[in-house]
């Protein structure tokens, strides 16, 4: 357990290091969720390397420095509504759950992934993420309005229930393009409409519903 703290700890200085990673907020919470306990046995040992990891079901778990850029982009804050569009893991959910310090809605299509998931975030002693097995293309109502929303899959544009369920002032961060190769895109809801942001080329597995592929 002492090796993965060690490891855990190094990873985070690298992606600080390397300018992944800026906010102290997430530097923080990066440093305490421990990822190893989020992917299957047989690659816990890599865990703390930066690159995704297979979590069953064709499905990964996103690199550290994308959940870093992620995180740092969509400026959380304590007392922030958030929702996620990917459970996967459970890992980013628990991430930004460590920084807003409140309820965090993470919804997954694939049901045994759902499954997993709830039980990662349990493990690693989580009790304020909640998993919705759903499509989160359509985004979740019963929750909005939201503060910040993080999709971690790929769409070929930005769905429009999520732009609908974020507060005025909100943000919502997606990758968008082809099915394998996406850009970043910042979406930013003012009083006069929406302004995106392209932040840079990313590969996502693709964002499959009836918003997405
Ligand atoms: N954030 C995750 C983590 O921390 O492990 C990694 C997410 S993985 C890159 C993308 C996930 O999005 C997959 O688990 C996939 O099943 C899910 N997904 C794809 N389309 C979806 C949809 N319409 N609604 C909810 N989840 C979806």
């Amino acid at each position: 357990m002492a090796v993965y703290e060690r490891e855990r700890e190094e990873m985070v200085d690298r992606l600080v290091a390397s300018g992944y990673l800026k906010s102290p907020r997430v530097v923080e919470a990066m440093k305490k969720v421990p990822r190893h306990l989020f992917v299957p046995e047989d690659v816990a040992a890599s865990a703390y390397y930066d690159y995704p990891l297979p979590i069953g079901a064709g499905q990964t778990i996103s690199a550290p420095h994308m959940v870093a850029m992620m995180c740092d982009a969509l400026g959380l804050e304590e007392g922030q509504k958030v929702l996620e569009v990917g459970a996967g893991s459970g890992y980013h959910a628990c991430v930004v759950a460590e920084v807003v310090k409140r309820e965090v809605v993470a919804m997954e299509r694939i049901e045994r992934l759902a499954v997993r998931a709830r039980e990662n975030i349990a493990r690693a002693g989580y009790g304020n993420i909640r998993v919705i097995v759903g499509d989160g293309t359509r985004g979740y109502a019963e929750g909005a309005p939201y503060d910040r929303i993080l999709v971690t899959a790929g769409a070929p544009d930005v769905p429009e229930p999520l732009i609908e369920q974020l507060v005025a002032g909100g943000r919502l961060l997606i990758p968008v393009g082809e099915m394998y190769v996406q850009h970043l895109l910042l979406v930013t809801k003012g009083e006069n409409g929406v302004e995106k942001r392209a932040l840079g080329g990313c590969m996502f597995v693709p964002l499959v519903g009836e918003h997405g592929w």
